[in-house]
């Protein structure tokens, strides 16, 4: 019998346990996490704005894995692959024959000053309901005193968790303004980014931008955020103060600090895998997910890391494990994105998708629903038809 360790039980991890448990091989598969449950990362920025309980993402991790799963909660501290071990907080060294990687992402701050102690993060469960907490603890406050002051949020980046988190905001603010007593147009919305939604079309994205300009975000574009203090950032190569009482940092992500500390040669956390997203150094295990860095053959550039492809990863690692075990040849990686999709609230979108071999382009309510089906489907995928009914 192998013993195979899964560590991480996100997008990636859980999709290889679903498969590693449907093995005909001879396998004992244990899986670790720091948390009792699997959150859809997908939809942290929903919790961060404090429209979604935190729990309608969360799913037991014992009630969605195979019993033929054991599993332990614990921190993994460092990957000793010389020693085929893992080293956990509080079981100490745990042995495995072949190790599924699979620790994911946390906020990249691009070492900004600030950014990681005054800005709030949205990268799990715990940091995003501190986020929704902090939120909404400012606008009580404006309520008590009426300073203006605390009627202020801002965005760092125009990537797709800035976005989604502003669209989802601009939808609370009646909501709000109702409950802390204010007029909608007071609460100032800015967002500080070089750039805004780079991976859409021109077309797209200004339909995003314009949407969300309607709905009163103000953008500052073409600009960096220098440091980040506890009431607002500097910003920009003159280094203008912008004042603000809640600052997002959703500036970029980058693989778990774990990889740095076991040595790998990697790139912001991320590694560089072999075709069957094995590592050259070490064979025996498979990197999948965000912690994996792995070539798009027809750009030449590195994939960008998503829930999608962490997915498709996993397959693809668990396939190969399979036929290295049965002695068959590598499964090449061969990955197509379905697409993707940007929320701007409950009831608008921006998707860029693949149907029935064609590229469609749509924007508004309709690419909001098929925003929502992925979501569904998602749950559904993970943990049956009674989870995604409730989520
Ligand atoms: C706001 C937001 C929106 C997004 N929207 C989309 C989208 O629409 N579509 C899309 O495809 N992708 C999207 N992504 C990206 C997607 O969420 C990630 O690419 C995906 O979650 C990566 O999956 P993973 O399994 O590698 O890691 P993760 O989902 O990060 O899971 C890692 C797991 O490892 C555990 N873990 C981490 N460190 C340790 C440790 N030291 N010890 C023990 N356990 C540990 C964590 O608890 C977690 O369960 C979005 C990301 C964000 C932040």
């Amino acid at each position: 019998m192998k013993k195979v360790l899964v560590i991480g039980a996100g997008f990636a991890g859980l999709r290889a346990c679903k498969l590693l448990a449907k093995s005909k091989q001879d396998l004992e598969v244990t899986l670790v996490d720091r948390t009792p449950y699997h959150y859809d990362s997908t939809q942290l920025y929903r919790v961060a704005a404090g429209s979604i309980a935190p729990e309608k993402i969360m799913f037991r991790i014992e009630d969605i894995i195979s019993p033929k799963i054991k599993f332990i909660q614990d921190e993994v501290q460092v990957i000793n692959g010389k020693q085929n071990t893992v080293t956990l907080a509080n079981h100490g060294d745990i042995s495995y024959d072949y190790l599924f990687n699979a620790l994911g992402f946390e906020p990249e701050t691009f070492n900004t000053p600030g950014a990681d102690t005054d800005g709030l993060q949205i990268s799990n469960i715990e940091n995003s309901s501190r986020d929704a907490k902090a939120l909404q603890d400012s606008l009580a406050k404006y309520a008590q005193t009426k300073d203006p002051k605390y009627l202020s949020i801002l965005t760092v980046g125009g990537g797709f968790t800035s976005i989604e988190l502003l669209g989802e905001l601009v939808h609370m603010v009646p909501t709000w303004a109702k409950k802390y007593g204010f007029q909608p147009n007071e609460l100032k919305i800015t967002c500080v980014a070089p750039a805004f939604l780079g991976m859409f079309n021109e077309k797209q994205s200004t339909y995003a931008k314009r949407y969300l300009e309607k709905k009163g975000v103000n953008f500052i574009l073409g600009s960096n955020v220098n440091k980040v203090t506890d009431d607002g950032v500097y910003y920009g190569q003159d280094n203008q103060f912008l004042p603000a009482a809640n600052i997002f940092w959703t500036a970029g992500v980058k693989g778990s600090d774990v990889i740095a500390a076991s040595g790998y040669d990697q790139h912001r956390n991320r590694v560089a895998v072999n075709d069957d997203m094995s590592l050259q150094a070490y064979p025996n295990q498979y990197l999948i997910g965000d912690v994996s860095a792995v070539k798009d053959p027809t750009s030449g550039q590195m994939y960008p890391t998503t829930a999608q492809i962490s997915i498709y990863e996993a397959s693809n690692a668990v396939a190969n494990l399979e036929n290295k075990l049965a002695g068959k040849s590598v499964a090449p990686f061969n990955y197509h994105s379905l697409g993707t999709v940007c929320s701007l609230g409950p009831h608008n979108a921006v998707a860029d998708v693949s149907m029935l071999g064609l590229n469609v382009k749509i924007n508004g309510f309709i690419a909001a629903v098929v925003k929502n089906i992925i979501f569904k489907r998602s749950s559904y995928e993970l943990s049956g038809l009674k989870m995604m009914l409730q989520s």
